[in-house]
C-alpha cells in the first residue's frame, strides 16, 4: 500500500510502501480514487502546523469502501464514499446540537491516530500517523467509519474529493455559517480553492456585488468564472478603499478572509459597513496575532466570526453539494483545473503554491 508521505518539514513528501492493518470495530477500509491538493497539507509540510511526524497527509479525498469493520452499518463495500475531516461522535454536545464540525468526542486521542489512539499504518514496523485521521494520499485508508460520507455513484470521483475540504469549507462558509442573504453585498480575499468555492457559494445565494480580491491577475480571472462581479489585485489596489468605493462608500456586508493571515484578517473587519460581518474562514499558522480595532467594531456594530469547515454537518451537506454539481447550480469541472498522477504530488504542491491552479486533485488508477 502506498502513501505519501511527510517525514520531515521544508521536504518533499516521499510516497512509500506502508504496511496496513485491517479495520477494526467502527472502521472501514477505502480505495482512494481522487484527493485534491490543498493547502492544509502544506501548512503541515512547511511547519505552521506543528505536528507530530512520519505521518501520511491529504484530508479532502473520495474513493469506494472495500472492507468494513465489525458494526458498521451505514456503508457497506462498493459504496461511494467522500472523506469527512472531523470526526463526528453523534452524542456529544456539538454533535447533538448539528454543530459536528466542533465535535468533542474523541479529544481523549490525537487527531492522527484511531480512536483507541493506535495507528493503522507502518513503516518499517514504526507506527505512521494520518492527517485528520484519515491521511488520504493514500492508495487505501483505514479509519474511523464516521469520517466517510455515502455519496450518489454517478458523481464524478474528482469532484466528489473537492466536496470533502474546498467546496464544503467555501460554499459551507456562505450559506452554513454566515447566511448571506440575497441581494447583499460580499467580498473574498484570496482567490485559491476555498476563496472561489466562496465566490461560487456567493453567487449560488443571489449575493451583488460579488468582489474578488487577490494578488494576482489569473486567481481573478477563475473569480470571474465563478461569479465575481468586480475583481480587486490588492498588489496595485487599496482593496478596502476600492471596496469601498464599489459599495456605495459604506463598505460590504459580508466580507470573507479564505487566507488566514494577520494581514488578510484586519482587512475583512475593516472592509465591512457598519452593522455588517467579517467572516474568518482560511486557517492561519497557529501563532499569528492580529491587533484588530476594538472601537470600530462597537461604534459599527461589526460582527466577527469564525467558520471551520464552512459549518458544514457532512451527512447533510456533502449529498447536497453533490446533487448541486449534478444538477449543474454549482461549477466543480472549471474549478479542477489540473490532475495529476500519484507520482506528481510534489508538483501539485509546487504549483499550487505558484498559484497556478484553481485545484489540483491526484488521480489514483
Ligand atoms: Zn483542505
Ligand atoms: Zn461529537
Amino acid at each position: 500500500m502506498r502513501a505519501a508521505v511527510l517525514i520531515e518539514i521544508n521536504k518533499p513528501l516521499q510516497i512509500l510502501d506502508l504496511e496496513q492493518d485491517p479495520p477494526q470495530a467502527g472502521e472501514v477500509r477505502v480505495k482512494v480514487k481522487a484527493a485534491g491538493v490543498c493547502m492544509s497539507d502544506w501548512h503541515i509540510m512547511n511547519g505552521d502546523w506543528p505536528l507530530p511526524m512520519p505521518m501520511v497527509l491529504g484530508h479532502e479525498a473520495a474513493g469506494i469502501v472495500i472492507e468494513t469493520g465489525r458494526g458498521v452499518d451505514h456503508v457497506k463495500s462498493g459504496d461511494h464514499v467522500i472523506f469527512s475531516f472531523r470526526p463526528h461522535c453523534g452524542r456529544c454536545r456539538y454533535c447533538s446540537s448539528g454543530q459536528t464540525v466542533l465535535c468533542i468526542g474523541h479529544n481523549d486521542t490525537p487527531r492522527w491516530r484511531m480512536h483507541d489512539g493506535t495507528a493503522r499504518v507502518r513503516l518499517n514496523g514504526e507506527p505512521v500517523n494520518q492527517m485528520a485521521r484519515i491521511g488520504t494520499f493514500s492508495e487505501e485508508v483505514v479509519c474511523p467509519s464516521e469520517q466517510v460520507v455515502k455519496t450518489r455513484n454517478d458523481l464524478p470521483f474528482t469532484h466528489a474529493a473537492i466536496i470533502g475540504c474546498s467546496v464544503a469549507t467555501g460554499i459551507g462558509a456562505v450559506i452554513r455559517h454566515a447566511r448571506v442573504p440575497a441581494g447583499s453585498s460580499v467580498l473574498v480575499i484570496g482567490c485559491g480553492g476555498v476563496g472561489l468555492n466562496i465566490v461560487q457559494g456567493a453567487r449560488l445565494a443571489g449575493a451583488s456585488p460579488i468582489i474578488a480580491c487577490d494578488l494576482r491577475d489569473n486567481k481573478l480571472d477563475y473569480a470571474k468564472l465563478f461569479g465575481a462581479t468586480h475583481r480587486i489585485n490588492a498588489s496595485s489596489v487599496d482593496a478596502v478603499k476600492r471596496a469601498r468605493e464599489i459599495t456605495g462608500g459604506l463598505g460590504v456586508d459580508t466580507a470573507f478572509d479564505a487566507i488566514g493571515s494577520e494581514q488578510t484578517a484586519l482587512q475583512v473587519i475593516d472592509a465591512v459597513a457598519p452593522g455588517g460581518r467579517a467572516v474568518l474562514v482560511g486557517i492561519p499558522a497557529f501563532a499569528t496575532r492580529a491587533p484588530i480595532n476594538p472601537s470600530q467594531i462597537v461604534y459599527g456594530e461589526k460582527m466577527i466570526s469564525g467558520t471551520y469547515y464552512g459549518s458544514v454537518r457532512p451527512n447533510i451537506d456533502f449529498p447536497m453539494l453533490a446533487d448541486l454539481d449534478m444538477d449543474k447550480k454549482i461549477n466543480l469541472d472549471q474549478l479542477i483545473s489540473r490532475t495529476y498522477e500519484f507520482d506528481q504530488i510534489n508538483e501539485g504542491f509546487a504549483l499550487m503554491r505558484a498559484g497556478e491552479v484553481a485545484r489540483g486533485v491526484i488521480v489514483f488508477d
